[in-house]
């Protein structure tokens, strides 16, 4: 038999600390780029937690974060478990009520939040129910002027901590690490808690050759934020393996994020599709050398096939396409071609690589339809469901749980195929679906077709109630600047016409100057359902 050592976040840091201490984090702030050792960070990470201890925060307990991607943020990743309390990181573009739910739902004991989220506390103060501190995590050197209270400051608390503080050690591996919470269609947001061991076997899968592959070698970006899983769990893993760490900071643009990757030499970065078709507008208009990256993570919403064609063919970096959620750590699908597979024509191997990709190690996937496991053959739609040691089993004190949580799998409200290589698509949302006379049409699918057209930035195809099809699929599209005024309708009609059934065309394409997306960047539907509501009733 084997020895069974509990896995715990908290060693992954020391790893950092005794193997990497000259790696660095390099973070983006609001007085420039400020860059420390895995030996600066590990010891103010033990400051910090010191200081929580002080405050009163033993384990269990909830730390709320409202913050951005940069090193007091990952300070916190690591020591608020640290003392076996619960890392619990808030969307921080949510309304105030969902923000308020959130903290109350998960009762958050302190609160770790950057300044420019001062407003929005004060604001709400006296809808907390269980805050008993905040500390505000500032560039400054002095507190602000404000009603919160009790206030610490970040770093003066952590300069006053203990750099030799012991973490917590006598935990189970099933214990809590961090929680999010994830939007819902209706209601209040749901909430997701990690395990210790969830992480550490997640930030393995990241390591993969055929994961993400990141390696020590790495100097990685994660533009994906803190606040939405975790940033996919990159400042784990990154931390772990002694990898470098480039944080973008608050309000980032894409400009920033091309001149950091040419400054800092990023090799490989990741966020969803938004960000990456904002990248490739600031790459054509600028002049930046984007040489060291090797590859981007791409995920969260279906990525175009023209985004990854053009990041590949005319800047040279590899694309990868990932498919995760929230309930999911979020790591879960993952394209990469089979070595087999690289004897295909270009134009194949964009199709594979433009799906989700395989099932990850560790993780177990199934396929159900109205009839069963659905075939392997590419065609026949059912929703996918999961389960594997980094998967959810509950939502947090959450009715919502039964829904979703059935017979010891995840059923994730996606459709999807899978093909004869196992190979998983996305075909939408099992609510954005359109079903047209009986027969479904994926949304997505349609606004891949658009998105390749070269004049079109972005494309958002949604249900329209209609009398005899029950619905119907319009179009929402979004032209490139260069391309305004310059395009018909009838021409994207023309494109899309060879590669659809005639019944998959929109019954009218609409052109607006902006997609409405949600807190993390997807494409928010329901909004546009509302938007064109008018519109839409007069479309037959
Ligand atoms: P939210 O639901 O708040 O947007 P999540 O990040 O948990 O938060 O969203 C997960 C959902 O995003 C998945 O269930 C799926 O519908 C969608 N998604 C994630 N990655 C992809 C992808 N690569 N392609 C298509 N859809 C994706």
């Amino acid at each position: 038999m084997m020895m069974n050592v509990p896995l715990l976040v908290s060693s992954m840091l020391e790893r950092a600390e005794r193997y990497f201490p000259k790696k660095t984090v390099v973070s983006r702030t609001s007085n420039g780029i400020v860059t420390h050792t895995y030996k600066e960070i590990g010891e103010r990470t033990r400051r910090l937690s010191s200081a929580l201890d002080k405050i009163g925060v033993s384990k269990g307990d909830r730390v709320g974060t409202l913050a951005w991607n940069h090193h007091r943020h990952l300070e916190a990743y690591f020591g608020i478990p640290g003392i076996g309390a619960v890392l619990h990181t808030i969307n921080i573009r949510l309304s105030p009520a969902h923000i308020v739910y959130i903290i109350n739902h998960a009762e958050d004991k302190v609160l770790l939040f950057d300044e420019d989220l001062l407003p929005l506390l004060e604001k709400v103060k006296e809808q907390l129910k269980t805050v008993e501190a905040f500390v505000i995590m500032t560039d400054k050197d002095e507190l602000p002027e404000t009603n919160l209270e009790p206030l610490y400051h970040y770093e003066k608390i952590v300069n006053e901590g203990n750099p030799t503080f012991q973490f917590k050690k006598d935990l189970d591996e099933n214990d809590p690490v961090g929680m999010c919470y994830t939007s819902a269609t209706t209601g209040n947001p749901k909430g997701v808690v990690y395990s210790n061991r969830g992480v550490v076997l997640h930030s393995m899968a990241l390591g993969l050759a055929d994961g993400s592959g990141l390696t020590e070698s790495d100097i990685a970006m994660p533009v994906v934020p803190m606040f939405h899983v975790n940033a996919w769990g990159l400042p784990f893993a990154a931390v772990w393996f002694g990898t470098t760490l480039v944080m973008p900071g608050p309000y980032f643009t894409p400009k920033v994020l091309a001149e950091l990757i040419d400054s800092e030499k990023v090799t490989m970065t990741a966020g969803v599709p938004t960000i990456w078709l904002g990248l490739l507008n600031e790459l054509e208009q600028g002049s930046y050398d984007t040489s060291s990256l090797t590859r981007i993570l791409c995920g969260g919403s279906a990525a175009p096939k023209g985004l990854i064609k053009a990041f590949e063919s005319k800047y040279k970096i590899p694309f990868i396409h990932a498919y995760g959620m929230t309930e999911t750590t979020p790591l879960v699908v993952l394209s990469r071609l089979k070595s087999y597979q690289n004897n295909l024509s270009e134009e194949e191997k964009l199709e594979i690589r433009s799906k989700q990709g395989s099932i990850v190690p560790l993780v177990e996937m199934k396929v159900v339809g109205a009839n069963g496991e659905v075939a392997n053959d590419g065609k026949e739609m059912g929703e996918l469901l999961l389960r594997g040691n980094w998967i959810a089993d509950e939502y947090y004190k959450d009715e919502r749980t039964n829904e979703a949580f059935r017979d010891g799998w995840l059923h994730t409200g996606d459709v999807v195929t899978v093909d004869e290589e196992g190979i998983v698509k996305i075909v939408d949302r099992t609510k954005d679906l359109i079903k047209s006379g009986g027969e479904w049409i994926s949304s997505v699918d349609i606004e891949n077709a658009l998105m390749a057209h070269e004049a079109v930035f972005e494309a958002a195809v949604i249900a329209v109630p209609h009398e005899r099809w029950q619905e119907r699929p319009v179009a929402c599209v979004v032209l490139k600047d260069a391309a305004k005024d310059q395009i018909t309708k009838d021409e994207l009609y023309e494109f899309l016409k060879p590669q659809f059934a005639k019944w998959w065309l929109p019954d009218d394409i609409i052109f607006m100057d902006e997609i409405p997306k949600t807190s993390v960047g997807k494409f928010l539907k329901r909004a546009l359902r509302d938007q064109l509501k008018d519109h839409l009733s007069q479309v037959k």
